[in-house]
């Protein structure tokens, strides 16, 4: 049964460094505040109300989790131990840095029933990094998701293509990189650039482009086709939809309500064409897909149809719900 996740957003939070493109009060639409335990509760026990039978789980998104004095840490988990011991809450998912994790930390948050820890890499070129001041290297991102595997933890990677040095190449060798060191699932963020961010000057200034949505598009794609070949899930591409994002706050970048979408649409178009290419002159054909995969597999207005038919195959391709 599919999970139902409890946000709370702890914006910057505990974060040590300022990274190029980050406004995380933008991108969240919170104001960085801690929530206090009767938050915490309160919200925990309406989502269950609407939750159903799914199982929930709590998650801290946004800031940077370990970095938090751990009396304050302490101070989040605490309040929800006693709905882990009954069962009202499933697991406790947090967010941090690669530089912020270690085996005593892993350790103690395991106690506390966090089950999965997500890391902020980016990327895993050190140039890339360094432009972007990340403030850590690719080693430290390498080096922490073994020490979160090491403890038994299930370990995430959220991944930002077209930072400042990066190429597609390196982009690829970023996902390639965090899925050998153990990441258990990915998020792919191309950069958008937000008003007010050092990057939104060098944007400005001319010092720095961004992947436009056709090119983060095509770039993703590429990146969603390489985790899907190693069985690794891309759980999001693109920020959501309510992130606050609008033209008061972004500049410009990659930036699309249903990027996900747009690239899983894509993808499926060149497998169309692969499959389309294969065929016979004249050959008519339909093709059958999951319900839940047919507006990834006809694209956005059908237009992934119309664009295959159109060039290479008959026009009677369609889709066949199974
Ligand atoms: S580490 Fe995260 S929260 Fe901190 S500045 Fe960078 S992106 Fe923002």
């Amino acid at each position: 049964m599919k999970k139902v996740t409890v946000p709370f957003f702890i914006s910057h939070q505990g974060c040590p460094h300022t990274c190029v493109f980050c406004d995380q009060r933008t991108i969240s639409g919170s104001t960085g505040e801690l929530p206090s335990t009767h938050d915490l509760l309160s919200k925990v026990d309406s989502w269950r109300r609407t939750a159903g039978e799914r199982p929930l789980e709590v998650a801290f998104f946004g800031g940077t989790f370990t970095a938090l004095p751990v009396a304050v840490q302490d101070k989040l988990l605490q309040p929800l131990q006693r709905l882990l011991a009954s069962g009202e809450i499933r697991s406790i998912r947090i967010s941090t840095r690669s530089d912020c994790i270690d085996d005593t930390t892993v350790t103690r948050l395991a106690g506390q029933g966090v089950t999965v820890i997500e890391l902020g890499v980016q990327s895993m070129d050190d140039g890339v990094l360094e432009r972007s001041g990340r403030g850590h290297t690719a080693a430290d991102s390498q080096a922490a998701i073994r020490c979160i595997r090491k403890g038994g933890l299930t370990v995430g990677a959220q991944l930002m293509p077209g930072l400042p040095g990066d190429t597609s190449a390196k982009s690829l060798h970023s996902l390639q990189r965090v899925i050998a060191a153990g990441a258990g699932f990915v998020r792919i963020y191309p950069v958008v650039v937000l008003r007010g961010t050092e990057l939104a000057r060098r944007f400005q200034a001319g010092e720095f482009s961004p992947l436009s949505l056709d090119e983060g598009v095509q770039l993703c794609k590429v990146l969603l086709h390489e985790s899907i070949k190693a069985a690794i899930p891309v759980i999001r591409i693109g920020l959501q939809a309510d992130d606050g994002l609008n033209a008061d706050t972004v500049l410009a970048g990659c930036r699309h309500p249903a990027l996900g979408q747009l690239v899983r649409s894509e993808l499926y178009f060149d497998l169309l064409c692969k499959l389309v290419l294969e065929l016979p002159d004249g050959q008519t054909f339909s093709i059958r897909c999951h319900p839940s995969r047919v507006s990834d597999v006809a694209g956005p207005g059908r237009t992934s149809l119309a664009r295959v038919g159109g060039g290479c195959c008959p026009p009677e391709l369609f889709l066949n719900r199974p």
